[in-house]
């Protein structure tokens, strides 16, 4: 039985700290937050969720990338829960594209982002995986990547004139559509 958590919104120290190590995956009180993370991104239409945006310095969080209304052109994926996340190598290529976050609400920011990226982590069975991501996906890791060292996606926008309020981002989104 999973539980909605609540989310820390910018301010919180959480958010500034720099998440410690997962011990063991399979400590029924991360299974737990695992479910919990995944009811609460699903809820808040969000595409991924760090564990520190819970309240929780750990080193997780989930991908969980598909069309909702905050992010209507996203990839579908199954959700995925990412134990112990390593960044193993990123293309030098840079985009930059428009993100949002749940624990800054209403606003979006022109982050750059590497294009492609190689990533390591932990399932929530305990077994290493490697992958690479690119374009949405590859920026979806890397946001949730910054939450886990006590980053957030406004400290990387270049120019706060890059910065936009979320009602005005989606109405832009429209029109361009
Ligand atoms: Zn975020």
């Amino acid at each position: 039985m999973s539980i909605l958590r609540q989310i820390a919104q910018l301010g919180q120290p959480v958010l500034r700290q720099v998440a410690g190590k997962i011990a063991d995956p399979a400590d029924p009180a991360v299974q737990a937050l695992i479910d919990d993370l995944l009811a609460t991104v699903a809820e808040a239409d969000g595409v991924g969720i760090a564990a520190p945006q819970v309240f929780v310095p750990l080193s997780l969080f989930i991908v969980a990338s598909r069309p909702n209304p905050r992010y209507p052109h996203a990839p579908q994926m199954e959700p995925t829960a990412m134990i112990n996340p390593e960044l193993l190598w990123a293309s030098d290529e840079m985009e930059k594209g428009w993100e949002g976050c749940l624990s800054i609400p209403g606003l979006r920011g022109l982050v750059p982002r590497h294009r492609r990226i190689g990533v390591r982590y932990l399932t929530r069975r305990g077994e290493v995986r490697e992958e690479e991501y690119a374009d949405f996906l590859a920026r979806v890791f890397q946001h949730e990547f910054d939450h886990v060292r006590g980053i957030v996606f406004i400290d990387r926008v270049e120019s706060t004139r890059e910065l936009m309020t979320e009602k005005e981002y989606l109405r832009s989104q429209k029109s361009h559509a």
